[in-house]
């Protein structure tokens, strides 16, 4: 059962303020899980979350995880200047990006931020770029083939393809990087990677760990450079369907320490730093956007039409993504009635689901639509004129304040040239 932080009565005070559809976000549940995370990883010496910024791109989100003692991750130019003005400076910014604009470079290097580079070349375009390497820097890793974990009947629990994947270094790339980087002045080094995304598993940690432990043992006996901290990047995933156990963050923590203290302790290696940039386990069970039913269509399918579209959650329609939809009112009603949930846009995929089964829906329900608090807003667009909604905190004491406005026809209209 997935049950939606808000009841039915709290919605409908909410939306006589903010009309739907709107992002509403669950202060409580998003510092009680950051919390959870630092307990996890307390026996670590220097431990650090650093918020990958690209999940959930609010302001307001990234002051309270401030608060939490969690420093961001930025990809982008923007992304430097929003957790700038959010406050954030020197070992609070992780700069994790590829492709990187030489400008990106030295606003990071600006910003005092901990570079991590993705490529071998980008060795020397930082040094062109600023005029110096920096005394701590990273290196990305990519360990190239598959990666999968628990093998059962069903398949593998965890698979990804970093051969694949455009992110990273080889291993010989990241010990002449290193090589090269020490030699132009560098003195605390890092390695990051990042294997697989949205994993299920308390196991994908530990087996990253175990990966970045082994290597960060080599690479110091081969190159001689000081490896200070380990970055084990994001993607731990949710459950978004509701017969999916969650991940269990101290089993996770628990699985990384005897890895630590079996590889890297032995190796007089105890001192390391580690990092996470996790994204979606922080922020998207702590999301739902709420929309409301305003048509219902029958022809040869059942059609439900809200209020909000992909434009506002584009998961679904970009990766066919489950999102669980309660529909509020209703929550212990039978779920007998199969429907398309859909938005309003010119795209057959403009759909929130498909064929689910729910409780019979009436045109000006609510629904909610669940976890949508990391890669939800932040991936909004503004196609067919559909303008990206509000965002709303539900505070600890039951008080909501608007993190975002919604946007209006004037901002849609304010970068076109109409003379
Ligand atoms: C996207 C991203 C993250 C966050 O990923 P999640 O799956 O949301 O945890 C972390 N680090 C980097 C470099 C990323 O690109």
């Amino acid at each position: 059962m997935k049950k939606p932080f808000v009841t039915l009565e709290q919605l409908q005070e909410i939306v006589q303020t903010y009309p739907t559809p709107f992002h509403l976000y669950d202060e409580r549940g998003i510092r009680e899980n950051a919390r959870a995370l630092y307990r996890t990883f307390s026996w670590n010496p220097g431990f650090r979350e650093y918020f990958a910024v690209k999940a959930t791109p609010n302001p307001q989100i990234l002051k309270l995880l401030k608060e939490e003692g969690c420093g961001v991750d930025c990809s982008s130019l923007c992304e430097l200047l929003m957790a700038q003005r959010c406050g954030f400076s020197g070992e609070e910014i992780m700069f994790s990006s590829n492709d990187t604009p030489a400008e990106e470079f030295a606003l990071a290097a600006q910003l005092g931020a901990t570079i991590n580079l993705d490529d071998l070349t980008h060795v020397d375009f930082l040094k062109d770029t600023i005029g110096y390497i920096p005394k701590k820097i990273s290196c990305r890793f990519n360990p190239g083939g598959t990666f999968q974990l628990g093998e059962s009947k069903e398949g593998f629990q965890v698979m990804d393809n970093p051969g694949e994947a455009k992110y990273g270094m080889t291993r010989a790339q990241l010990i002449e990087a290193f090589r090269r980087l020490k030699e132009l002045g560098a003195e605390e080094f890092g390695i990051h990677a990042f294997l697989a995304s949205n994993t299920l598993s308390n196991d994908y940690y530990p087996a990253l760990a175990r990966i970045l432990f082994q290597l960060a043992v080599e690479v110091r006996e081969e190159t001689g450079c000081n490896v200070t901290f380990l970055n084990l990047s994001g993607g731990v995933g949710i459950n978004y369907r509701p017969d999916q156990p969650a991940n269990d963050i101290s089993a996770i923590g628990a699985g990384v320490r005897r890895a630590y203290e079996e590889i890297l302790v032995p190796n007089r290696m105890g001192d390391v730093s580690l990092c996470t940039e996790l994204g979606r386990f922080m922020l998207a069970p702590y999301g739902h956007l709420v929309t409301r039913v305003i048509h219902q269509k029958h022809t040869y399918k059942e059609y439900i039409g809200v209020d909000a579209c992909a434009a506002n959650l584009m998961r679904p329609a970009m990766y066919g993504a489950y999102h669980h939809i309660t529909v509020m009112g209703r929550e212990d009603a039978p779920c007998d009635h199969k429907y398309d949930v859909t938005g309003a846009l010119c795209e057959n995929n403009d759909k929130f689901a498909v064929d689910r089964m729910l409780p019979e829906i009436h045109i000006g329900d609510l629904l909610v639509i669940h976890d949508t608090g990391a890669h939800g807003h932040a991936m909004g667009y503004q196609y067919n004129g559909r303008l990206r909604s509000a965002e709303v905190l539900l505070q600890e004491d039951g008080s909501t304040r608007l993190i975002r406005r919604a946007e209006t026809p004037e901002d849609y209209f304010a970068t076109a040239i109409w003379e």
